[in-house]
């Protein structure tokens, strides 16, 4: 169904690529379009690039193309930075739009720990007596109350793929005077989202996972339109201001979402993360989603049958689960090292789990049958028990 998208990225011989939900591959035309940006406008344009090649809108016009994949209004999203900065502002963003008096922010164990850290930081450096109130995940529904300021979440887990129910935990939030943030790391591209329509109140996502726009691609930030010209930014840089090259010295905040901007954008990123979003032009995300399910339950099935010793850890229940799946095992580490060895790429997350993506875009089920057929290898051949397997590397 996908053959055409497949044929639109570099993917190596001998290699089958379950880690598209980490990075991306690229696509073919992402090396010509960041070699042209280099030639052609940064080195004859030289600093009339920023007006007549269009870099310095770039972060709403890519947040343009972003929009429609993550279910925002066209002028609800920018780019730039680090997801993990763009969750530290949009959770600032939002603490200071809930009711007075309110002190939680309200988040879950299956949240990714960057989200937690810079959360943590955040409410150390207001100083206003926050509380960073952490539960599990099924437990966050019940801890919803009128203490709450803010509920902060990941949609999809990143270790076991447990998907969250926007739309549902968002109207709980509001309905309990609270505000809502989405971490959309590991559902943008993966599954159709629809931000408007929940309600949420801001959210922000990664492009290098399954939007495929590199090592290091940009974050994207949406802001809900009701709040777009009265949230006020805490990283309070010259490019979110309204007239940044009045150079005045005091801070106005930009009409709408460019508020979010911080400083300079980075060109060549953007370059690339524009050509990856070539390839979404034509998908249907309800498309991307049943295929991904398709490929997922197969995997499932499969190892259960033919890899016994590997317990699933992601919901069993396809409507409950992102876009990927992992299994359990104490050598976990061991057995993805053989694994990649062997042209299998996937990654581990501790303490147990071996995670694997599934990416519709160029991933099929003849690369999922292959791929079973190398774990089964490894699992039954024990072929995982070798010194230079338990060796950790930097990156896992
Ligand atoms: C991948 C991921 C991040 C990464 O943040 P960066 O600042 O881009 O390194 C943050 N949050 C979640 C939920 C993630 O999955």
């Amino acid at each position: 169904m996908f053959e055409a998208t497949k044929a639109q990225f570099e993917l190596p011989e001998g290699v089958i690529y379950l880690d598209g939900n980490s990075l991306g591959p690229l696509p073919k035309g992402a090396a010509g379009r960041v070699a042209r940006t280099m030639t052609e406008e940064w080195g004859k344009r030289l600093i009339r690039g920023w007006n007549d090649a269009g870099w310095m809108a770039a972060p709403e016009r890519i947040g343009d193309r972003i929009a429609p994949l993550v279910g925002a209004p066209a002028g609800s999203v920018t780019m730039g930075d680090t997801l993990s900065i763009k969750m530290f502002q949009a959770l600032a963003a939002a603490l200071g739009l809930a009711p007075e008096g309110r002190r939680v922010v309200l988040s879950d164990e299956g949240n990714f720990p960057t989200d937690l850290y810079m959360a943590d930081g955040l409410l150390a450096a207001l100083g206003r007596g926050h509380e960073l109130k952490v539960v599990a995940p099924e437990a966050v529904e019940d801890a919803i109350d009128e203490s709450v300021a803010v509920l902060m979440l990941t949609e999809v887990d990143y270790r076991t793929g447990r998907l969250h129910d926007m739309a549902r935990l968002t109207a709980k939030a509001h309905a309990a005077g609270a505000l809502a943030v989405w971490d959309l790391a590991h559902s943008a591209g993966a599954l159709p989202i629809d931000l408007e329509g929940a309600g949420a109140d801001f959210a922000a996502g990664c492009t290098y996972k399954y939007l495929n726009g590199g090592p290091g691609a940009p974050a994207f930030i949406y802001v809900a339109p009701r709040w777009a010209d009265v949230a006020r930014p805490i990283l309070s840089g010259w490019l979110g201001h309204e007239a940044p090259f009045a150079f005045d010295l005091d801070y106005r905040p930009a009409p709408g979402v460019a508020r979010m901007r911080v400083g300079t954008p980075p060109i060549i990123a953007l370059a690339s993360l524009d050509a990856a979003l070539d390839v979404w032009d034509g998908i249907s995300l309800a498309e991307v989603r049943r295929a991904s399910l398709a490929l997922s339950e197969r995997f499932i099935a499969e190892v259960e049958a033919r890899c016994p010793m590997l317990t699933l850890a992601s919901p069993r229940d396809g409507a409950e689960r992102g876009s990927q799946v992992s299994f359990r095992h104490p050598e976990g580490y061991a057995i993805m090292q053989a694994l990649i060895a062997r042209g299998l790429i996937g990654d581990f997350r501790a303490p147990d789990a071996l995670r694997f993506g599934f990416t519709p875009l160029y991933i099929d089920e003849g690369d999922v049958m292959a791929a079973v057929a190398i774990l089964e290898e490894v699992m039954a051949g024990r072929l995982w028990d070798r010194p230079e397997y338990r060796k950790r590397a930097r990156v896992t």
